[in-house]
């Protein structure tokens, strides 16, 4: 896709746009290198979306649909993009926002603010879901007991399961999480380094959890973070007359903080390959998506059986699920009982021994975090 980059125009010394070859340039496209203006830039990154959302028959007439909100870039983006597509294609969809308040001082009470704000900016119902009120517990009050190691493992297995709740009180068929393209890239290089073969053939999937209590889908599996969000100028490109993304240009309301309990060194450097790859080879990032999708698992693999779990009924492969096997750590003051490998609470169900932590203490499969999305 990058070889074949129109040449755009000048006139009076301005690079012109190479799509409509009328306005000034006013930014490089980190997917297709292509030197375009604001205007083209909208109905690309709008219609390139629409066009997988259509593709890949994410939404059908009638369907209630929850975004996944955070208050981040991404989520914030995701509401106004589909929000905008649903009227102009009339998709016909009933959109709500749905967010998940983790009970983080300075952080998420900051970015709920921002998601509130964005219910009446798009006039979407908003529902939100907290951990106190779901578990008994905050993530101020679990890093009190747990202190920073471990704290997003809790956090991403609670979340996940919030949201699912929080889903199924809304009536919805169907949650829309802003994961873009990036963060599919650097979940596929995370799931290999692990070794964990039951998530790295789901997480390039548009569409998961069908067998599960309510579908996910992700609208912007092929859309470059740097086209979303504001993020520092590294393609050097000669062109560059503002900060050249979507959220910028758009002017959208989101929380750029990152959550004041994030370690996530791991993801980080992984986040920092793929950076490093694609500032060689910008689409190295689809590449990576691709080499995803092309991994096949042996039939003789063993892969986890899906139950339900025995205490809250919540989908599990073992006896009990991670949030309650961590939640009852919690609360008999063990909290390290759901952490790691071993198998505590659930000794008795010996069926996962030859797929590792697929349903294991850390989640790697939701963003874990910064700017959380799901
Ligand atoms: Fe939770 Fe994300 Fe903060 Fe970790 S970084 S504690 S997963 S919000």
């Amino acid at each position: 896709m990058e070889e074949a980059v129109t040449k755009p125009t000048k006139k009076g010394g301005a690079r012109l746009c190479c799509i409509c070859n009328q306005s000034r340039a006013a930014l490089k496209r980190p997917k297709t290198l292509e030197q375009i203006c604001k205007e083209c830039f909208y109905e690309v990154f709008e219609e390139e979306i629409h066009q997988v959302i259509v593709d890949n028959q994410l939404f059908k007439p009638g369907e209630r649909i929850a975004i996944g909100a955070s208050g981040g870039k991404d989520s914030t983006v995701l509401a106004c993009v589909l929000s905008e597509l649903n009227r102009r294609h009339n998709y016909g969809l009933d959109l709500f926002l749905l967010s998940v308040d983790e009970g983080i001082t300075g952080y998420r009470d900051d970015s709920l603010e921002t998601v509130k704000r964005n219910e009446v900016q798009y006039g979407l119902p908003l529902k939100i879901v907290s951990y106190k009120d779901l578990y008994g517990w905050t993530m101020d009050e679990i890093v009190k007991m747990i202190g920073l190691k471990n704290n997003c493992t809790f956090c991403g297995v609670f979340r996940r399961q919030a949201l699912d709740r929080g889903a199924s009180l809304l009536k919805v068929d169907k949650v829309a999480t802003g994961h873009n393209a990036d963060d599919i890239a650097e979940t596929v290089l995370l799931n290999i380094l692990r070794g964990d073969i039951a998530r790295l053939s789901r997480c390039t999937s548009i569409v998961t959890g069908e067998d599960g209590p309510i579908p996910r889908c992700k609208p912007f599996k092929y859309t470059y973070e740097k086209e979303i969000v504001i993020y520092p100028c590294s393609l050097k490109c000669s062109v560059v007359i503002e900060k050249f993304t979507y959220a910028y240009f758009k002017r959208l309301d989101y929380f750029s903080t990152e959550c004041i309990y994030s370690p996530n060194a791991y993801r980080g450097f992984a986040r920092e390959f793929i950076k490093d790859l694609e500032r060689i080879r910008p689409r190295a990032i689809l590449d990576i998506i691709k080499s995803g999708e092309n991994f096949r698992i042996s039939t003789s693999t063993k892969m986890p059986e899906q139950g339900t779990c025995q205490r809250c009924g919540y989908i599990s492969s073992q006896k009990w699920c991670k949030a309650c096997v961590l939640l009852e750590g919690l609360n008999r003051g063990l909290p390290k009982l759901g952490i790691g490998r071993s198998r505590g609470l659930n000794n008795d169900n010996k069926k996962e021994k030859d797929v590792t932590q697929s349903n294991g203490a850390k989640s790697i499969e939701s963003k874990q975090c910064g700017t959380l999305d799901f």
